[in-house]
């Protein structure tokens, strides 16, 4: 059985979403503000298999939870709603480490897809197996998009879903230049005219996880005006 932390401060909001998930087999618990949240995400690491965090919250707010998480090195999914849907919001979500976010006000239907989709994918990502095709090797780092580690030496990383989800795409198009347009579109299924800059604070992460000299990438190549390339073999650049 999963099981589903919400942290909402509404409180009619919060037990109707109880209900509702309880009714779909989770087993579920509910805070009312960020600090236990985090609080309690950190004292108990794998308690919660997913998280329904708000973002207006009294005191510390969603995307301070979900950075801090991230930052703890805890990478629990996070489904974030955002109080406006705006590409803004949206994008401030992924980059605080959200794996997922619904704007409010949100159709209950939706709400219990996007969970199911989100548990799935963290199964999909969970199975381990011999010559992987989840596994890649970077200039010497171990990426492993079954357990979301990027190993290097006795070092391991950690990466969010989203981060994962991004790395893939540009691994899977590796030597093809692909326009943060299309990265926004296919990755993060966002088709509204957004700030595609956005998406640049996530390549400066991944290069800091995948390049020798994150300023001078060899893998993670920047093509002006256009988007992205990643190249693995970086003679090949
Ligand atoms: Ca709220």
């Amino acid at each position: 059985m999963s099981r589903v932390l919400i942290v909402e401060d509404e409180q009619h909001l919060a037990e109707g979403l109880r209900f509702n998930l309880e009714a779909e087999g989770y087993e579920v618990e509910v805070l009312d503000n960020g600090e236990d949240a985090f609080a309690l995400l950190t004292a108990k690491p794998g308690a919660f298999d997913l998280v329904v965090l708000d973002v207006m919250l009294p005191g510390k707010d969603g995307f301070a939870v979900a950075s801090e998480l991230r930052q703890a090195n805890q990478f629990v999914p996070i489904l974030m709603l955002t109080a406006r849907g705006r590409p803004e919001d949206v994008l401030q979500g992924f980059a605080a480490g959200a794996d997922d976010y619904l704007p409010k006000p949100f159709e209950l239907a939706i709400l219990l897809a996007r969970i199911r989709s989100l548990l799935r994918r963290r199964e999909w990502l969970q199975p381990a197996q011999e010559s992987d095709p989840n596994v890649f090797v970077v200039d010497g780092r171990t990426i492993d998009l079954n357990s979301l580690e990027l190993r290097m030496g006795d070092e391991t990383l950690r990466l969010t879903l989203m981060e994962a989800k991004l790395l893939r795409y540009l691994i899977e198009h590796e030597g093809r230049t692909v326009s943060r347009k299309t990265i926004l579109q296919d990755v993060w299924d966002l088709h509204e005219d957004t700030d595609t800059r956005a998406i640049d604070n996530f390549i400066v992460r991944l290069r800091r996880y995948l390049e020798q000299e994150p300023t001078r990438p060899r893998h993670l190549l920047t093509v002006r005006g256009v988007g992205y390339r990643f190249v693995r073999e970086s003679g090949a650049a």
